[in-house]
């Protein structure tokens, strides 16, 4: 092994997908955007593939087309797409777009005229996110939208919408944007056409909420083996999910220390007893998050040696303790799922004051990844 790396269970990716396919009883879009949370887009959709998810979702055209051009071939939805992209290559690699405004609607119809290729495409609405999604523009988009499907200018595949809060799954804003949802598709099919796909549930609502599953779910943190929130949906044993990342570092030198030193940028941290630490060769250029505090660290030998001090831009410091039997080139486990002690994604998390969503996407490219069956 090198400094560090990521290993990704892929098997872990497939028992998730299979898991939530079982339990909606719909099909699976696997959300593979920001390189696969950080684990992969190529793999990572391969793997989701061959367990049976029948969709790809993305954030950008160009993570789409990465997709089209290593041989993926499951329909793939791009959902930020800002007008400026270059929809005449999405379109020429078969790429669903979803389409959240009349701009961005007029600039897929302009491509598709240029190319010859009718424009698939998948209405986002905005039902209580306000974030991605028509909201004011809605009544004339719902002309414009209706006239390009009757005349054969898009392909009306999808209309979605995306939930602020489906980790709260008793917040009442849950069920209204699911109202929202259908409300809105009735006044679409009110003006003749009717989308094939019906999307609406991310990781937290195809675990939670029934009622929001439609056609497929939008799978992201959950095929990854993570909880969408610890608090009110558990964790990922009590899901039932297996974490799919584990990272992997190098102790690249260990030493004794008297009590009372300084440790790291600024002193923040100073020994209370005479103690071994270890210098983990990975940093804040790596994705370890700067503010990560004492509540984490690194698993050495069975036992959980904590930061001590500040991380820095290519290495922490750990206090391996006055017995610990480490020694310089020792490897340890940055986080992994748990079962033998090691900390998580979820203890990194709530030690930097994040979640673990940014845990495992914040881990740089340098970082390479490796892959086990
Ligand atoms: C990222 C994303 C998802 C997946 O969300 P998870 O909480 O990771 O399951 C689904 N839909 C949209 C529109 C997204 O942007």
């Amino acid at each position: 092994m090198t400094r560090a790396q990521i290993e990704v269970d892929l098997s872990a990716i497939a028992a998730n997908v299979r898991k939530v396919i079982k339990e909606t009883k719909v099909d699976v879009c696997a959300v593979v955007k920001a390189d696969a949370y950080g684990h992969g887009l190529v793999p990572i959709a391969q793997a989701a593939t061959d367990a049976g998810a029948k969709w790809l979702g993305v954030a950008l055209i160009e993570e789409a087309i990465n997709l089209r051009t290593h041989g993926l071939s499951l329909p793939i939805i791009a959902w930020l797409t800002p007008i400026c992209e270059d929809f005449d290559s999405a379109l020429r690699h078969d790429i669903d777009l979803g389409i959240s405004s009349i701009a961005l609607l007029e600039k897929v119809l302009a491509a598709g005229e240029r190319t010859g290729i009718t424009p698939h495409i998948h209405i986002e609405v905005d039902t209580g996110m306000t974030r991605g999604g028509v909201l004011n523009e809605w009544p004339t988009f719902l002309k414009k939208v209706s006239a390009a499907t009757l005349n054969e200018k898009v392909e009306l595949v999808g209309f979605f919408s995306h939930f602020a809060r489906a980790d709260e799954p008793n917040e009442i804003a849950n069920q209204l944007q699911v109202k929202k949802f259908t409300d809105l598709l009735t006044e679409l099919k009110a003006t003749g056409v009717t989308p094939k796909y019906l999307h609406l549930a991310n990781s937290a609502a195809a675990l939670s909420n029934p009622s929001a599953s439609f056609d497929f779910v939008r799978l992201g943190i959950a095929m990854y083996g993570l909880s969408p929130d610890l608090k009110t949906m558990g964790t990922s044993k009590s899901l039932g999910l297996i974490p799919a990342m584990t990272l992997r570092a190098k102790l690249y030198l260990v030493k004794q220390v008297p009590a009372g030193v300084a440790v790291g940028y600024g002193g923040s941290a100073v020994t209370t007893s005479e103690t071994k630490v270890g210098i983990v060769a990975m940093g804040y250029a790596d994705g370890i998050p700067r503010n990560a505090t004492s509540a984490t660290g690194v698993f050495i030998n069975g036992e959980r040696a904590p930061i001590i001090g500040r991380v820095s831009m290519d290495q922490f410091v750990v206090d391996l303790g006055a017995n610990s039997k480490a020694i310089t080139g020792d490897e340890v486990i940055v986080f992994g799922p748990g079962n033998a002690g090691e900390y998580t994604a979820d203890d990194w998390a709530s030690a930097s004051a994040t979640i673990n969503y940014e845990i495992v996407t914040r881990i740089a490219a340098r970082v390479p990844r490796i892959y086990n069956r």
